[in-house]
């Protein structure tokens, strides 16, 4: 599965296509149309301060460089999920963006992942690129954490914090 869409100068929405309509019908979000993106602003659609400063990092560089690609997991509760994410300049100081689903890896459910569930008040700390989950000083795939924190049979979870880890922002926001 392709996304792809292209921000003009001011990082608007410009354009989307591909596959976008399934990924966000999968996703939960079948009222984001194309139709109803246009215009917005990309960082809009991003959550957490911290994640928008590094979406706009991200297209200033493929200005800057001309083309940038990133790995990054878009995990669901049951399925591993990579993908690749690749920014090109384009005409008029835009940027077009593909999105491609390389490969998915069955798994037991997650239920940390699952938003329908109850939630308590500490924060759970994840990474928005690579899916780890910080514990403590390290940072686990979610699996080790949940065993970690006693969290299978728990009542109720954690809440779920994006952020990013030190590999993830040395690699690709240094
Ligand atoms: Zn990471």
């Amino acid at each position: 599965m392709k996304i792809r869409y292209r921000v003009d100068a001011e990082d608007r929405m410009v354009e989307v296509g591909g596959e976008w309509e399934t990924f966000a019908a999968a996703n939960g979000v079948p009222e984001l149309t194309g139709e109803r993106l246009r215009g917005r602003a990309l960082t809009s659609f991003v959550s957490g301060t911290e994640m928008q400063s590094l979406t706009a990092m991200l297209l200033k560089r493929a200005r800057a460089a001309g083309a940038v690609e990133v790995p990054f997991r878009c995990d669901a509760p049951g399925e591993r999920r990579f993908l690749s994410m690749s920014l090109r300049r384009d005409a008029d100081d835009g940027v077009a963006i593909e999105t491609t689903l390389l490969r998915r890896e069955p798994r037991p459910p997650v239920a940390l992942w699952d938003d329908r569930l109850p939630r308590r008040d500490d924060l759970l700390v994840v990474c928005s690129w690579c899916k780890r989950t910080r514990l403590d000083v390290r940072w686990v795939e979610v699996e080790e954490a949940v065993e970690a924190l006693g969290l299978f049979d728990a009542p109720s979870l954690p809440q779920v914090s994006h952020g990013i880890c030190p590999p993830c922002r040395a690699r690709f926001f240094a």
